[in-house]
């Protein structure tokens, strides 16, 4: 953590966490490293998620080939199975999963506050609808000052998690960055809820800092996460109060609107505020990671991000491809593509385009729900996704932000947008 009250010129006596290259002119773009426990991670970066301590289908050495250098774990999963105690005992999660880079881990927090508010996830994201969460099959208990009772959706048994509980697991699991626990707050609730839940956050905030300052692993970073849903100035005080803290690096959560539109005015708000207060310090999105909004978000000033978006596509036969019409997607269950025998996209890099495998035989696959079609359909996404980070940020290294974003926005094959401009 840093020195008291966090300021960003106060943590001379550490190395940094954080260190910002190339700022871009025209907007809030930055291309920087952070130092990690480790690794270095180049930003603006996606982390793709091992929520259970794999990448779905993947192994960490497709990851890393992939050019990933963090992934995320999922505290809440990871703490109820196999359980805190035992990967402690097998060496921390670096070491049980085999994957030697740094590792992002969540509070917990979100997960819990799903099975509360119902389909927070979907809501998050402006997906509106009655439609369950994946966690819903537990329940919430109680949230209380002390921290949240909640039901296992694996055994139905009572479990607790707190601030320092959750950063507890955390140490545990030996992650180089740990989130700070904070009530997730849906789109729905009024603005006294948010209010107030934000307050105790920022409560818990100070819980976390607190009990990691004492019993924390030496080079686990901690990041605040900025509340406060769609007001503005609630937003503001969030933002002030998490960089007023100790923390390292700040989250930005919560409900961010039920539109895109609504979604990019929080993030601006919130980085523009950041931009004030804690200009060095790295920024992290959570949950979001739609083609479009990675490259708005890092027009905004967003570091890193992490969303189940690739992963998830993938598992369900969808194959991103460059066409912002379509939601830079394509559905390989669809009958057009049963005799298609090109591959999911034409010069493609990724390990399943590469090899030639066409769509007509991925289509198969995934029809027949063969395990392989999952897994080359989820390499070809995070493949896809981690070019279009990479082309963000050569695009900032050459003072071309704006130009290769409005190529990507346009539907440029991503890997050939920076080539076409160097
Ligand atoms: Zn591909």
């Amino acid at each position: 953590m840093q020195g008291p009250r966090g300021d960003d010129a106060c943590c001379t006596s550490v190395a940094p966490v954080f260190t910002v290259r190339v700022r871009d002119r025209g907007s809030r773009a930055r291309a920087g490293t952070l130092h990690l426990a480790h690794g270095e991670v180049a930003t603006p970066a996606f982390v793709p998620l091992a929520t259970r301590g794999a990448v779905k289908t993947l192994e960490p050495r497709d990851v890393a080939g992939l050019g990933y250098e963090m992934v995320l774990g999922n505290t809440f999963h990871l703490m109820l199975a196999p359980g805190p105690e035992l990967i402690a005992e097998l060496g921390g999660l670096h070491e049980m999963m085999r994957w030697p880079a740094p590792i992002i881990t969540d509070s917990g927090g979100f997960q819990v506050f799903s099975m509360g508010h119902g389909g927070v996830a979907d809501e998050i994201k402006g997906r509106r609808g009655p439609q369950a969460s994946a966690d819903s099959s537990g329940s919430i208990l109680a949230v209380e000052e002390q921290g949240v009772r909640f039901r296992s959706y694996l055994d139905g048994g009572e479990r607790f998690l707190g601030p320092e509980t959750s950063m507890a697991v955390q140490a545990a699991l030996s992650s180089d960055i740990a989130l700070v626990l904070d009530e997730c707050t849906p789109f729905h609730v009024t603005r006294d809820y948010t209010a107030r839940s934000m307050e105790r956050t920022h409560r818990w905030l100070t819980r976390c800092l607190d009990w990691h300052e004492r019993e924390g692993p030496a080079g686990q970073r901690v990041y605040g996460i900025v509340q406060g849903g769609i007001e503005p100035d609630l937003r503001a005080a969030s933002t002030q109060e998490v960089a007023a803290s100790r923390c390292d690096g700040i989250a930005i959560g919560g409900s961010l609107g039920q539109d895109k539109p609504q979604m990019r005015a929080v993030v601006d708000w919130t980085t523009a505020e950041l931009e004030r207060v804690a200009p060095s310090r790295p920024r992290h999105l959570l949950g979001i990671g739609e083609i479009d909004d990675l490259i708005e978000g890092v027009r905004r000033g967003i570091d890193t991000f992490d969303c189940a978006m690739p992963t998830r596509l993938g598992r369900h036969g969808m194959a991103l491809v460059p066409d912002p019409g379509r939601r830079w997607r394509i559905d390989l269950h669809k009958p057009r593509f049963r005799r298609d025998r090109e591959p999911i996209m034409a010069a493609c890099r990724c390990p399943a385009c590469a090899q030639g495998f066409s769509r007509a035989y991925l289509h198969y696959l995934l029809r027949a729900r063969e395990l392989t079609g999952l897994r080359l359909v989820t390499l070809h996404n995070l493949s896809f996704v981690a070019r279009v980070m990479s082309d963000l940020r050569a695009a900032i290294e050459r003072e071309r932000f704006d130009e290769v974003a409005a190529q990507l926005h346009a539907g440029a094959a991503p890997g050939a947008a920076t080539r076409s401009t160097s």
